[in-house]
């Protein structure tokens, strides 16, 4: 039986990435995904990508592997990689959520500054804050982009 883990890196997201490529990878992360039995929640702001990725072990690492080569994205850092008892983000096979006025003051919270870094996440600050931001999605009725 394989282990289940959640990945959560950062990335910057590419100057040339425009408004269809978050359809396509939307698109393309819930075909593949449920296909592996991967979940999890893909947050755009500030110019960076911060993602949660949980699912069996391989797969998970496969579906990183494949991020990591997409050139939409740069300079991918992972923040935590761990082992769980219970996976977080049943209710998406790649929820979505993009930071707006309703939830700065919680993507601010956990940053030194007045902009969202998620680069400079310690570990249990990603986990901590992508935790909240899938509990504020869930509250305002979902993090589904339609694609
Ligand atoms: P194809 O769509 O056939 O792609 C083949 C290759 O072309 C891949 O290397 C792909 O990176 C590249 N490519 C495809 N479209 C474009 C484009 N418009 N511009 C530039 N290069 C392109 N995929 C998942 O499966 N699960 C995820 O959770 C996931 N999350 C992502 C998060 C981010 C921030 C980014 C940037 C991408 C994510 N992707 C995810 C997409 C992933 O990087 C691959 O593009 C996708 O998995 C490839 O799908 P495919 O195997 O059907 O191949």
């Amino acid at each position: 039986m394989s282990i289940l883990i959640r990945l959560i890196y950062a990335s910057k997201v590419a100057s040339h990435f425009g408004p269809m490529d978050m359809h396509d990878i939307l698109a393309k992360s819930r075909r593949n995904n449920i296909s592996v039995g991967v979940g999890g929640l893909l947050v755009m702001s500030d110019g960076h990508f911060f993602q949660a990725l949980e699912g069996g072990r391989a797969a998970v690492h496969q579906t990183y592997g494949r991020i990591l080569r997409d050139p939409r994205h740069a300079d991918s850092v992972i923040l935590s990689c761990q082992e769980i008892g219970k996976r977080s983000f049943t209710d998406w096979s790649m929820g979505y959520a993009l930071s707006n006025e309703k939830n700065r003051k919680l993507f601010l919270s956990y940053s030194a500054e007045s902009r969202f870094l998620p680069l400079h996440l310690s570990a249990p600050m990603a986990e901590a804050l992508l935790q909240e931001i899938g509990d504020h999605a869930r509250q305002i009725g979902g993090a589904e982009l339609a694609v």
